[in-house]
């Protein structure tokens, strides 16, 4: 008998149809990274081979999401998509009032204008790049409350999006909770390498800001995968269905902002979901302004059905055994090459931590956006910078220092084999083998907003 321990998983679909990929040699990579000034984000998608800068709107639709797309009732006004996908957010979230943003800074920028007043603070569980803009320029301060085991890139700790309620007991206390209009709790922390939030911290959360009258508001981005990890990781959640866990998760927060892009399993789209009349009342007057009409906010009627049928698969316990086996078998490949990585291994990919894997660089000549673009000349893979570019600059000018100085390798949902993932570990084992000779970077052009996307840089001598 053959001797197995372990079953395998494997996708929960097969191809109906495929994408032809062109393959660069290295110098045209060399010309092409270069004239994107160092930044991976100014390359052009055809010069990359495997594209794991993102799983932003980078998913595979299935057949039911096309059908469906080709059901988009496009009428200006009452489109019966916008009810179909209002009756999904419904039912699977259990959020009460939607209104439908192009994406989910869209839902960020109305939800902080209405909420954050000058002067206000807004706690969250680590920042993340478009929220905590939207959250300064309506005139609030973010402040930093998750768990200090997340900023901790060898910390195993299994819920490392957990908030520190000390901190935010600290917090209240010294600016008062009426300055304080709701704690933003991500779902699968995103900057912190795709980490879950359990169940038991969200209810103690649920607790103190009760006792205070401060909402929750839940960047759900991720929430699928979240549930994923509680599934997996938290005692008495082994046999409660993904579905299950995520209306479990809502229901203990107020209110949420979504990026569709991501979770939900489409190419554009995100909404605003809140379960209080008049907050909802403003949002549907603001989004007139900056979106569009309420019952489409800025998407097409394609997109809110693709949206609803997405919502449903994404809740499939399969599906999400099969995305995150994948990331967890592209984090063991690279494990076994001793890359450095962000442990637990996260929902929706793998960080590698720069400062380990170029110690000889100093975070001030960028190492995060050094590496990925050394990865990009190796193989054509495309990844991004988690560090201190991202980061950005404080208020008053000065850099962000961040903890944390990552490349991220972020798989879009059912696009890309396991084959790929063997190419893209092997990748970054070859630049590991002569990281020595790695020299870094200098910034030459900076944006004023979000520069990770348009910054330039160019190589130290
Ligand atoms: C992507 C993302 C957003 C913003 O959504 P967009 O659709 O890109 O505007 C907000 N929060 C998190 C955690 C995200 O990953």
């Amino acid at each position: 008998m053959a001797k197995i321990d372990k079953r395998s998983w494997a996708e929960p679909y097969r191809m109906k149809m495929v994408e032809l990929l062109k393959v660069t040699t290295r110098p045209q990579r060399v010309k092409a990274l270069k004239e994107a000034g160092f930044n991976t984000f100014l390359l052009r998608a055809e010069d990359v081979y495997i594209d794991l800068l993102t799983d932003s709107g980078t998913n595979a639709m299935s057949d039911q999401q096309w059908a469906a797309f080709m059901t988009g009732d496009e009428a200006y006004a009452g489109s019966k998509s916008y009810y179909n996908m209002e009756k999904a957010i419904r039912q699977y979230y259990g959020y009460k009032y939607i209104v439908p943003t192009h994406q989910g800074r869209g839902a960020e920028h109305i939800l902080s204008k209405i909420l954050i007043k000058k002067g206000d603070y807004v706690p969250g569980n680590m920042y993340f790049t478009t929220t905590r803009l939207h959250q300064e320029l309506a005139g609030g301060k973010f402040e930093d409350i998750i768990i200090d085991e997340a900023h901790d890139a060898t910390s195993e700790f299994p819920f490392k999006g957990n908030v520190d309620l000390n901190k935010l007991e600290r917090l209240v206390k010294k600016v008062g909770s009426s300055k304080i209009p709701y704690v933003c709790i991500a779902t699968n922390v995103n900057m912190a390498g795709g980490q879950p939030i359990s169940i038991a911290n969200l209810k103690e959360l649920r607790k103190f800001t009760k006792k205070h009258g401060i909402r929750i508001i839940h960047d759900m981005t991720r929430v699928a995968e979240n549930a994923y990890f509680i599934q997996q990781r938290e005692k008495g959640y082994g046999s409660v269905k993904v579905r299950d866990i995520v209306k479990e998760i809502c229901s203990l927060t107020d209110g949420a902002t979504m990026s569709a892009k991501k979770d939900a399993l489409v190419n554009i789209g995100g909404f605003l979901a809140i379960n209080d009349w008049d907050t909802f009342e403003e949002a549907r007057n603001m989004v007139v302004a900056y979106e569009g009409l309420h019952t489409y906010g800025g998407i097409a009627g394609r997109d809110m059905e693709a949206i609803a049928v997405g919502i449903r698969e994404s809740l499939s316990d399969a599906h999400q055994a099969a995305r995150v086996g994948q990331v967890e078998y592209l984090g063991k490949k690279m494990e076994s090459y001793g890359i450095p990585t962000v442990k637990p291994f996260g929902g929706h990919g793998i960080f590698v931590d720069a400062k380990a894997f170029l110690p000889h660089i100093s975070q001030d000549e960028f190492p995060a956006q050094t590496l990925a673009g050394e990865v990009y000349v190796d193989s054509g893979v495309r990844t991004m910078e988690r560090g201190i570019v991202s980061a950005g600059r404080k208020p008053n000018g000065e850099n962000y220092h961040p903890k944390l100085e990552l490349v991220r390798f972020t798989l879009p949902r059912r696009v890309y084999t396991q084959a790929h993932m063997d190419v893209v570990a092997e990748s970054v084992a070859m630049v590991y083998d002569r990281r020595k000779k790695i020299k870094g970077l200098k910034m030459v052009y900076e944006p004023k907003y979000l520069r990770f996307f348009q910054a330039r840089f160019e190589q130290l001598k």
